[in-house]
């Protein structure tokens, strides 16, 4: 049974309320929420605090039965549908990052600092590029549709834990 969770659009970025986000996104993408679905969208939800992999993913899912074809399948899935980044890390592994609901409206233009150590993401205020978008594009005639510009570095708290070990 659901129970009661009429706060959709809740600012609320718990576990709870990013695995119910994951699955409206689905739903209203129009896919079924198979069981093998709603496990995964635990299981990000669960993640969301640190970059991860597909197979780590895979690693907690298959335990419950879930196949390795329905978990990577799922995450390109989620990728498209905006919920999931790939990001590239400095051990030339291949993250994914959860971007938490409650960013900026347009899902054309999504500027983020992503930090690459815990995966927290900000949301950029304004588009750093607009401008010098708008001139190269109309030196080239180029028509643009869309963009998004992920900064990676380390969060503050990344940052002084990485300082302070350098001791
Ligand atoms: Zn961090
Ligand atoms: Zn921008």
């Amino acid at each position: 049974m659901q129970g009661g969770n009429p706060g959709k659009n809740a600012p609320s970025a718990g576990v709870a309320g990013l695995e119910q986000h994951i699955l409206d996104l689905l739903e209203e993408a129009g896919h079924r929420l198979t069981g093998p679905r709603v496990q995964l969208a635990k299981a990000v939800s669960a993640m969301a605090h640190r970059p991860f992999s597909g197979e780590d993913l895979y690693e907690d899912l298959r335990r419950r039965g879930v196949g390795r074809a329905t978990v990577f399948r799922t995450l390109k899935l989620l990728q498209d549908l905006g919920v999931l980044s790939r990001l590239h890390m400095e051990d030339g592994c291949q993250r994914y990052i959860v971007a938490p609901p409650g960013g900026p409206a347009d899902a054309d233009h999504r500027d983020r600092l992503i930090c690459r150590r815990c995966g927290r993401v900000a949301y950029l205020d304004q588009c750093p590029m607009e401008e010098s978008m708008a001139r190269v594009a109309e030196q080239l005639g180029y028509h643009i549709e869309s963009h998004h510009l992920d900064i990676v570095g380390l969060c503050a708290d990344c940052h002084g834990a990485e300082t302070a070990g350098a001791g």
